[in-house]
């Protein structure tokens, strides 16, 4: 296993010293300009792949990059609030939803039964249902599942939009949002238009 304390040694003689000034900006508030909504996968870097600093992107992870739909509830809704706190706080700019290749959550939502004993995983998946509908017609399984990963960013931004003070800043031109496909294998990141209704390549 990695040492993580050797790790945080190194940051702080190393990193943190090449970053002061910044850091130093940063102790008292955040200014990001991205909310950034993407997979718990390790592999998924959001600051890597679009080398942003330190106080640059909002990120919320969770599995699947799912956005729940808007509902007001006495819930403890943890993605909910990390997105009401993005947009109405701290008032970013953009929000960028990221999904991957080879999606852990993605698989389970084309395969309940693989979730096992992992009830809360095969719960937090039906939001991403209609996607399993939407790829139902694609024959070969290594298709869907891709297919299944981009469906999914559009059908999450299809809930942000749910969210009416996100729905009336992006009908106002004030909050840019973004569909993000990252192909880990590949080392190529795409973005979803809306006009020619596929991603290309960023
Ligand atoms: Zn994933």
């Amino acid at each position: 296993m990695k040492d993580l304390f050797k790790g945080v040694k190194k940051f702080c003689s190393e990193e943190y010293g090449r970053k002061k000034k910044l850091f130093e900006e940063l102790k008292e508030s955040q200014a990001p300009h991205t909310l950034f909504i993407c997979c718990s996968d390790s592999r998924v870097l959001p600051d890597l792949i679009t080398e942003s600093l330190p106080g640059e992107l909002f990120v919320v992870r969770n599995i699947a990059n799912i956005v729940p739909y808007w509902r007001e509830s006495d819930e403890y809704l943890a993605t909910t609030s990390a997105i009401e706190y993005a947009v109405l706080a701290l008032e970013v700019d953009n929000i960028v939803v990221c999904g991957h290749s080879n999606c852990g959550g993605c698989k389970a939502l084309m395969n309940p039964s693989s979730t096992g004993k992992m009830v809360h995983v095969a719960k937090w998946m039906e939001l991403a249902a209609p996607v399993k509908e939407a790829v139902s017609s694609i024959e070969y399984e290594k298709n869907k599942q891709v297919c299944a990963e981009k469906e999914n960013i559009l059908q999450q931004i299809k809930h942000l939009m749910s969210y009416p003070f996100i729905k009336k800043r992006s009908d106002e031109g004030k909050i840019n949002v973004y569909g993000w496909y990252y192909d880990i294998g590949v080392g190529a990141v795409y973005n979803y238009d809306w006009e020619k209704k596929e991603f290309t390549r960023i």
